[in-house]
């Protein structure tokens, strides 16, 4: 609780403060910091038998939260979720232990609703009436609905390509929205903050301690047992970090010993903390998993710290993986899970393929999301059409360049490969083909002709009026 904190510390550098300040990250460098507990002094209070006659949800290890014990709970009936055995899916992949902690089922279907709770709680402790921030979609979504509950005025910005799913939970919960082109601009934005209002973003040191809880659960739900592998998604690195500081504070209030090895994953289109710890550069196409495609993330230090010191792993995945994942665990195991999610199996099929995980481990994967807030989803076999429709609205960089570079005049495949690498974007010449051929099917680019350049006949293409309409919005 608030009064069993001792200190607060930068992740970073080392600025600490004994005071419990009105700052949201360090003053000093701008990295988020975590709050250190008298751990000595909470064993007494926090033992196996006491928990043992507390309810099943995360305010049963509220003395390991930042809640003044005479406050009020905000809650909305978050955490406490299931963790299955997926008994098909193990034998899928050929593993004996294999457990899902399910967060789809917290109130707005994301993790982060335990992190809303802690923040929310602490907001009208302080006696905040409003919040701002420039938010992501499971962010937004969750802080909305916990603002509605506390009667606290939210204005938040979200980027344009936020999921839809995502969009219509936060426009529901009510908050005054801006859409933004994207989170760099909302917090430019969100620099308006007012003296009386608390400014959010992902540095935020309530969000992080709310994660903690589910290690917590984890291991109580596994009768107290580590687990050897604990698989979590990375956007800025707070997840494993915060499963890593509830390792320590459970081992220093003699909980247990042995860490769980800890793994992150990311899209392979955007690894920015995966490349800093295995030290390649390796980049796959881009992703559209904007939720984890952070390209500065700020839990950086904390997160490696969280990897290493456990022996663990960081794994880049293709998009395409986790929406494979995302059916095998809705058909096999009855969750719906968002991509972004479902990227822990993906992370896992990886390590067992690679002899890291052993079959008979005992692995965790955290799914943190819900199916139902991307619809993306349906990019499953039978949803193919479906996809292509959605894709002309979401065009990748790499498309909306060719565009761009057709609108100037009509080119054949080679010239467009070099123009493209005029422009910087250095792809093989049989990727641009594979570009022209998706932009030809869906109606952007048509075949204006043939040309003979060198003896050698080349197709010539040009823009749609779809295709111009696209080009440059
Ligand atoms: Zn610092």
């Amino acid at each position: 609780m608030l009064e069993d904190i001792e200190k607060v510390r930068c992740i970073s550098c080392n600025w600490t403060s004994n005071a419990i300040t009105r700052y949201t990250f360090c003053p000093k460098c701008g990295k988020p910091f975590i709050f250190i507990y008298n751990l000595e002094k909470l064993k007494e209070r926090v033992s196996r038998r006491e928990l043992k006659k507390r309810a099943f949800n995360m305010w049963r290890y509220l003395e390991l939260l930042p809640i003044s014990s005479q406050g009020e709970i905000i809650s909305l009936g978050e955490g406490g979720t299931f963790l299955h055995k997926a008994n098909k899916l193990a034998k899928g992949l050929g593993i004996k232990n294999l457990f899902i902690k399910d967060e789809t089922t917290n109130p707005t279907g994301s993790y982060l609703d335990r992190g809303s709770s802690v923040l929310t709680s602490m907001l009208v402790e302080m006696g905040y009436s409003s919040i701002i921030g420039a938010v992501g979609g499971n962010l937004g979504a969750s802080l909305s609905a916990y603002m509605a509950k506390a009667g606290i005025k939210g204005r938040f910005f979200m980027p344009l390509n936020v999921d839809l799913g995502k969009l219509y939970q936060v426009l529901a919960y009510g908050p005054e929205l801006h859409m933004v082109k994207d989170l760099e601009e909302g917090r430019r934005r969100a620099l308006s903050v007012r003296i009386d209002e608390y400014l959010i973003d992902d540095r935020d040191p309530y969000i992080a301690e709310g994660k903690k809880t589910i290690f917590w659960e984890i291991v109580e739900q596994l009768q107290w047992e580590t687990p050897d592998w604990i698989i979590a998604p990375m956007a800025s690195g707070g997840l494993v970090s915060m499963i890593y500081q509830a390792y320590l504070e459970m081992k220093d209030l003699g909980f247990l010993e042995d860490p769980p090895r800890i793994v992150g994953v990311q899209p392979l289109g955007s690894p920015s903390i995966v490349n800093v710890i295995t030290g390649i550069k390796e980049y796959g196409k881009e992703s559209i998993i904007y939720d984890l495609s952070v390209i500065k993330p700020v839990f950086l230090e904390k997160a490696i710290e969280a990897i290493k010191k456990t022996n663990g792993r960081a794994v880049a995945v293709e998009d395409e993986e986790m929406y494979e994942y995302t059916r095998k665990l809705a058909r096999n195991e009855g969750i719906f899970a968002e991509p972004a999610a479902a990227s822990t199996l993906a992370a896992l099929d990886r390590l067992l393929n690679e002899g890291v995980v052993s079959r008979g481990d005992i692995v965790v994967c955290l799914i943190t999301g819900s199916g139902l807030k991307d619809p993306r989803t349906i990019k499953w076999e039978e949803g193919r059409k479906l996809k292509k429709k959605w894709e002309v609205g979401h065009l990748e960089r790499t498309k909306k360049l060719i565009l761009q570079i057709v609108a100037e005049g009509e080119r054949y495949g080679y010239e467009i490969w070099r123009e493209l690498k005029n422009r910087g974007i250095e792809i093989s010449l049989p990727a641009v083909y594979q570009h022209l051929s998706e932009l030809l099917s869906l109606g952007l680019l048509r075949k204006i002709g043939v040309v003979e350049v060198r003896r050698r006949k080349r197709t010539l293409y040009g823009l749609t009026n779809k295709g111009m309409a696209l080009a440059f919005n």
